[in-house]
């Protein structure tokens, strides 16, 4: 439990004054007949379903949904285009630009620093340790009075481990910024989620998304839960329509299908810990890091020359092998298993013609 925290003392002073902009869908939201509020076009459009109405910016049914599904509370949900939205909004509504800094753990998820750098927010890369866990010493030496954020991955892309729940749970309670845990790739893990942990830690903010395990990348739709007034805050700050009506119609109806996504995950999670046991057989695969996520980062010899050999096969992975400490990997997503077979006997073919 965290003892003491003051949300107002993190915002800024722009973002704590900001009168957010009233749309006609804000100010009016009964039923009425007659809708000559907002400039829409009263005859329709020429697509033959009904787009003419602009949506409802706090997707309520979305939300109601996502409750039953997750047990999150709507009022502790936010929406955005992609988690990416919510990553930039955290940007905004905490770091004050050239003054506020924010803490990352390497290697990981590249668009917080890309955020980082939009927003003209300085970034401390405080690496994993060898084993990819938090350097909880190093952390903590990083904070100073104008650390905001600290952003962890779990499981973490691109290493695909889970990050110690107990670790966390050390820097939530210890620091008094926003913790952001980016769970994108939870549903492959065991591990419980700290969505349930929201009302424990009111400086947790917990990214989930719908690109990965649920198959709906094209559709952008991320989800970020956070106590009731950083989401109050995330609303604030928004572009009024963030979600487009047949993104909410869409999901609406794809929801519906929790069974065979959690068909699809036991799958997946079966051929990951098949691909990772083959490709540990191998002489040339130096390790395969164990794997909460649906990828899976393998250390091999000449990983350069095998991902170009796969690119001629039409097989396209994740060269990670010049990033720090995932030096000489490759990253390969799991797919059907038809495709985690070919690419093993692709890897295997590379090292046979290899030595000649
Ligand atoms: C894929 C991914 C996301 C998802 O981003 P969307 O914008 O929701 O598609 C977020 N975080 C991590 C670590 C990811 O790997």
């Amino acid at each position: 439990m965290k003892e003491s925290f003051s949300l107002d003392a993190l915002l800024r002073e722009n973002i704590k004054k900001l009168v957010p902009y009233s749309s006609a869908r804000d100010e009016f939201k009964g039923e009425a007949s007659v809708l000559l509020d907002a400039n829409e076009n009263a005859f329709g459009s020429p697509y033959s379903k009904n787009y003419h109405r602009y949506p409802d910016p706090l997707q309520h049914q979305l939300k109601e949904k996502l409750y039953q599904i997750k047990g999150v509370p709507t009022e502790n949900i936010f929406l955005g285009n992609g988690s990416d939205e919510a990553i930039d909004l955290l940007f905004r509504a905490f770091c004050e630009p050239a003054k506020d800094n924010v803490i990352v753990v390497p290697p990981t998820y590249g668009m917080y620093e890309v955020s980082a750098n939009i927003n003209n927010v300085a970034l401390k890369k405080v690496n994993l340790t060898a084993d990819y866990q938090l350097d909880l010493d190093g952390i903590a030496a990083a904070i100073d009075a104008h650390t905001k954020l600290i952003f962890i991955c779990s499981p973490n892309n691109p290493t695909g481990n889970s990050i110690r729940r107990q670790d966390i749970e050390t820097i939530l309670v210890n620091f008094d910024g926003i913790v952001v845990v980016d769970e994108a790739y939870i549903n492959f893990s065991k591990l419980p989620s700290f969505t349930k942990d929201l009302v424990e830690f009111p400086n947790l903010v917990v990214l989930q998304t719908l690109s990965k395990a649920w198959g709906l990348a094209a559709l952008r739709l991320g989800m970020a839960f956070a106590s009731q007034e950083i989401i109050r805050v995330f609303n604030k700050i928004k572009p009024p329509y963030n979600i487009n009506q047949a993104t909410q119609e869409i999901v609406l109806e794809a929801l519906q299908g929790v069974e065979q996504v959690n068909t699809w995950i036991k799958l997946l999670v079966e051929e990951r810990e098949k691909l990772s046991a083959s490709l540990a057989e191998l002489d040339e695969v130096a390790a395969v890091t164990p794997s909460d996520a649906n990828f899976i980062l393998v250390k091999l010899i000449e990983p350069r020359a095998l991902y170009n050999f796969l690119v001629d096969k039409g097989i396209i992975v994740r060269d990670r092998s010049k990033v720090e400490l995932c030096e000489g990997c490759l990253r390969f997503t799991i797919g059907t298993p038809q495709e985690n077979e070919l690419l093993y006997r692709a890897i295997v073919d590379f090292y046979a013609t290899d030595n000649d």
